[in-house]
């Protein structure tokens, strides 16, 4: 090898390092797509809607293949005026993201600087507190009591530093809601400078009339943010589109640092064909409705504790008896080829989150679990 090829003499010159903080963060850990041996495996992991997604936004992503030469509207304007109407809102409150994932990190980036704080729950989504402390702020987690968020907890935790409060509606893992009294209580306890962020990912499946993901209240008020997805009851996870309904000074601070063509062309298209097809929404929520309190009737009938969820998952707690642990029961259910979510990443061990499935799958999953307790 020729001597000019060689590696360099170690120096002393100093190496690129992340800011401070960086390093300390724990990357999200996704739900599992695969297991070792199993050809065709149900995935119960990722909150997926398990009837796929409308067949009025396939149509629209397979158009969007003419376009592709093509930068997309940075305004979605198609989209923004589909939102608008569908929901009666102000088309100039609306922001649009890559996911409703990349608004939670933009509105942390508008809003902590260094020493900042973002108040969320003990079991809350870890895209809230990744993102804050990416801009090196801090977090800190209210208790939530038998698997709830408490307004009083969050208020306990909300300092003169806290910017903003991340309320997931209703919550993942454990699926459940504040109500629409216990919402407002917590609104009027926030100082006005403080921004409420209802993350209302899950919100079309909730059916307790107490819910309320929060629209009317972000109507109302300068500092509440609602974020909604097309991810889950609409079934395009893949294509990364979601909302924000904002104050508009909030909507101006977002769009001057998003990526100007953050949503892509087929997402904008098949998102507006998603929101005009009722059909398709109406069945996935039917579904949902039917099989959620099933499942959580069968496991509790296993003796398994449930936690009653308005999403479209639950979460059921496993004994600490070894051979009766939630890692065993994931191992087990995944021999069988169903997929579900170990959260000991949200702080809860002995739990498993479980999609609801179609009705063949709902019965494995019963089946496989009654079979585990009794082994
Ligand atoms: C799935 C999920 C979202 C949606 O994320 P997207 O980026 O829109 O796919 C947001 N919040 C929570 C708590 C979720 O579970």
């Amino acid at each position: 090898m020729p001597a000019s090829s060689e590696a360099p003499p170690l120096t002393r010159a100093p190496k690129p390092v992340p800011k401070p903080g960086i390093l300390d963060i724990h990357a999200y850990t996704p739900g599992k797509a695969t297991v070792d041996g199993v050809a065709d495996p149900v995935k119960l992991s990722s909150n997926e809607n398990i009837l796929g997604s409308s067949p009025l936004a396939r149509a629209a992503f397979v158009a969007a293949v003419d376009s592709l030469h093509m930068y997309p509207d940075g305004q979605a304007s198609a989209l923004r005026a589909a939102v608008a109407a569908h929901f009666s809102l102000e088309p100039e409150r609306l922001v649009f993201g890559d996911g409703s994932d990349e608004l939670l990190h933009l509105l942390n980036q508008v809003f902590i600087e260094p020493g900042d704080n973002i108040v969320m729950g003990q079991y809350g989504f870890s895209a809230y507190s990744i993102g804050a402390r990416a801009c090196q702020g801090e977090v800190r987690h209210a208790a939530e009591p038998n698997y709830k968020m408490s307004g009083e907890e969050i208020l306990a935790q909300v300092d003169d530093r806290t910017r903003l409060v991340f309320i997931t509606q209703p919550a993942n893992p454990t699926g459940t809601f504040l109500t629409r009294d216990e919402l407002e209580a917590l609104h009027a306890g926030l100082r006005s400078d403080v921004v409420l962020v209802l993350d209302g990912a899950y919100a079309e499946f909730a059916t307790d009339p107490r819910f309320d993901v929060g629209m009317d209240l972000a109507r109302g008020h300068d500092n509440v943010v609602v974020t909604r997805t097309f991810s889950k009851l609409h079934g395009l996870a893949a294509l990364r589109i979601g909302w924000a309904y904002c104050p508009e000074p909030i909507a101006d601070a977002v769009d001057r640092i998003r990526a100007p063509f953050n949503t892509s062309i087929a997402a904008q298209q098949a998102a507006v064909a998603a929101l005009a097809d009722v059909e398709f929404q109406e069945r996935s929520r039917e579904h949902v409705a039917t099989w959620r309190p099933w499942l959580t009737q069968q496991l509790g009938g296993l003796g398994l504790e449930v936690v009653p969820s308005q999403a479209n998952f639950v979460l059921v707690e496993f004994p600490t008896t070894p051979g009766r642990t939630s890692t065993e029961a994931e191992a087990f259910l995944a021999s069988r080829g169903l997929i579900v979510r170990g959260v000991s990443s949200y702080g809860l061990p002995a739990h498993l989150r479980i999609t609801i499935g179609l009705e063949e799958h709902n019965r494995a999953v019963v089946d496989a679990l009654s079979d585990f307790l009794k082994a």
